[in-house]
């Protein structure tokens, strides 16, 4: 019964579609679609098809809507893990995906060899800025390949890779003897946002196939536990193993088929909810459509959500609909027949008459976009604005 891809974890062939997620690249006129499987035996969930290294490294580049508000959060977090295992001073460390240098900055009190990956731009800035001493780079080909490193630390940074492998392999090699690596990544059975399970995320792990993960590319698991931050995560801290054992084939124990049906399980609860979540929206945007006639209908941001609505309920938009994002890679992609346009064209469709907004999930987490809208909202249309979620349409109106 053979009929998947290769999973990456087990090698087996038993992967079968699970879900797919619209997703948007530079250069492409409209959004491409990430399928993901299922692995039968171990239960990881990867890619099918995926978009070409240089096509996601662009995605990372210029993305601007990569700010996280736990990041300090987060960085005691793993900060404290690390120094139960590890002493840190004076060690060479490196941070792959160091985003705006939140951790490596609260690591400079421990020590003072500070590196750092990061492809996206105004982040590697913000983290030169932040942590003058580190040396921030944009890919791991900028490192100089005999550098070695005491300690690797990558955070939610492993399930964004389309070769997760490859990596593995490099971190080993960059290792210094003795050396460590840590890694966190989100727990696919455990809790997390229906957005985790969506690009730009591509592969999900759990604990126990990510620990045959990183068994089969040479590395020894010392300590692991999870923490909560909204999503579960898993935390890890690895040694490198002797070579005579890596790169050999571990098979998958008895026990992780029933751990791959309560992945399966898990996930496929999430997406139920989703189900429902886009159903109940598209009661709301036809109300919208039918009792407006003729007015222009704005639907603003275009996140991962609405991007699902309207690809499922509409294969052409009508003429008044207008989709508005911030998001530079998203712009100019035509979905479901319309063309998604900056927020800089908002006030020309205002003028021309009544409209209804539509806003999502993303305005609890974005004060700025949260602003902007109520500005236009108290001046422009405040009784047309309509949203999906409660807690924003709560916050706009206090
Ligand atoms: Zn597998």
């Amino acid at each position: 019964m053979k009929y998947g891809n290769v999973c990456p974890v087990c090698r087996s062939r038993y992967g079968r579609r699970i879900f797919s997620s619209p997703y948007p690249l530079p250069a492409a006129k409209t959004l491409n679609r990430l399928d993901y499987e299922i692995c039968f035996l171990c239960g990881v969930i990867y890619p099918s098809n995926k978009p070409s290294v240089q096509q996601l490294h662009l995605y990372y580049k210029y993305h601007p809507d990569l700010n996280e508000p736990n990041h300090v959060k987060r960085g005691d977090r793993v900060l404290s893990f690390l120094k139960r295992n590890i002493e840190m001073r004076n060690k060479k460390i490196l941070d792959i995906g160091c985003g705006d240098g939140y951790l490596l900055g609260q690591m400079r009190r421990e020590s003072g060899y500070l590196y750092g990956i990061e492809p996206n731009d105004k982040r590697r800035k913000s983290c030169s800025e932040l942590v003058k001493d580190a040396v921030v780079s944009e890919s791991l080909s900028e490192i100089d390949p005999d550098m070695k490193f005491d300690l690797i630390v990558m955070t939610d940074v492993m399930e964004h890779l389309l070769e997760p492998q490859a990596i593995l392999s490099r971190t080993k090699k960059m290792l210094a003897p003795n050396g460590f690596f840590y890694v966190d990544i989100p727990d696919v059975s455990g809790k997390g946002f229906i957005s985790d399970l969506f690009f730009p995320h591509i592969h999900h792990f759990s604990k126990d196939n990510f620990q045959l993960f990183l068994r089969r590319n040479g590395f020894n698991i010392n300590d692991s536990d999870n923490y909560d931050m909204g999503t579960t995560f898993l935390r890890m801290f690895f040694c490198a193993a002797e070579d005579k054992n890596s790169g050999k084939l571990v098979v998958p124990a008895a026990s992780a088929r029933s751990a791959a049906c309560r992945i399966e399980m898990n996930v496929m609860k999430k997406l139920e909810g989703l189900d429902r979540f886009l159903n109940a929206a598209l009661l709301k945007l036809e109300q919208s459509l039918f009792q407006r006639k003729g007015a222009a209908l704005v639907i603003y941001p275009c996140g991962l959500q609405i991007q699902m609505l309207l690809q499922k309920f509409f294969s052409k938009l009508p003429e008044n609909v207008f989709l508005i994002d911030r998001n530079s890679v998203l712009q100019d992609k035509s979905i479901s027949g319309v063309s998604v346009k900056p927020p800089e064209v908002l006030p020309s469709i205002v003028d021309d008459g009544a409209f209804i907004l539509f806003a999502s999930g993303d305005m609890n987490t974005n004060k700025a976009l949260m602003e902007y809208v109520k500005s236009i909202c108290r001046e422009k249309f405040e009784s047309d604005c309509l949203f999906f979620n409660g807690k924003a349409t709560a916050a706009l109106r206090q």
